[in-house]
């Protein structure tokens, strides 16, 4: 029986998703660099350089290493934005975002967790592939539609202790499993919690069975898993894609723990 693994080999996966941009994002990174860890920051590019926000020049360097995402240009409603309104809120944000960068920017958080059928249509159209919501799953599940990404939970819930236990230590029998955090860096200066952050990253940093990703390697990967052509008779694996896709042959040949690499582009035959 086939079981897919993520990259590498590892058994599950963790990340991490920080929306607005505000200043606590620089001792956020630093956090998350000292630990290895990955996340995604979605960012408001109407916002640099006012108030408690980053300034623009630094989007480049500080989040390096990490995925830069949308999350509006300026932080409007969902709920009250006509389409017009939502396009430039996200085609713009999008153009701002990839200027700074240097990059792709493909991903999105819903602004106020606020999203409906025709605000999808339109983040779609803008060339976003997925959408952050605020609703929690307390699960490790992958999103079936990533335009209503469900995390696991917000940093701040009582029950973050609870989940990162049953993350360190779920059965070899989950698929897939993925573990997604978010929050506001924000939230830590204003409650003065930074051990939250601290506490959470130190128990799940450094984990070989775990692939510390930003959404979109998380996004990627699991749509390359999904466009895999597999034959009737489940034997021939073709994968389309431009990455290597790693699986779990669990009774091919005696040992019951194979690791296959199905190699981006080639045919495998079990
Ligand atoms: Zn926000």
């Amino acid at each position: 029986m086939l079981k897919y693994l993520y990259p590498d080999g590892k058994f599950k996966a963790l990340t991490f998703s920080y929306d607005d941009a505000e200043v606590g994002d620089r001792r956020l990174v630093t956090l998350f660099n000292e630990h290895h860890l990955k996340g995604t920051f979605h960012l408001n590019d109407g916002k640099f350089d006012t108030g408690n926000y980053i300034s623009a020049t630094e989007v480049r360097d500080l989040y390096k290493g990490h995925e830069v995402a949308c999350h509006g240009v300026m932080h409007k409603h969902p709920a009250i934005m006509s389409t017009t309104e939502a396009m430039i809120e996200y085609s713009e944000n999008r153009r701002r975002l990839e200027e700074l960068t240097g990059g792709l920017v493909r991903g999105l958080s819903y602004a106020y967790g606020e999203y409906s059928d025709e605000i999808i249509g339109v983040a779609h159209s803008c060339g976003l592939v997925y959408s952050r919501t605020v609703m929690s799953t307390y699960g490790f599940r992958i999103p079936a539609d990533f335009m209503q990404w469900h995390p696991t939970l917000w940093h701040g819930d009582e029950r973050l202790n609870e989940l990162i236990d049953q993350f360190l230590n779920l059965p070899d029998y989950v698929e897939l499993p993925l573990f997604y955090i978010w929050g506001h860096s924000f939230e830590f200066d204003r409650n003065n919690n930074w051990e939250i952050i601290e506490k959470a990253t130190d128990r799940l940093a450094g984990d070989d069975d775990t692939w510390y990703a930003t959404n979109i390697e998380i996004y990627d990967y699991i749509t390359a898993v999904r466009s895999l052509i597999y034959s009737v008779d489940g034997k021939t694996i073709h994968n389309p894609s431009a990455q290597t896709i790693w699986v779990r042959n669990t009774n091919a040949s005696g040992d019951g723990n194979v690791i296959i690499r199905i190699e981006a582009g080639a045919t495998y035959t079990l």
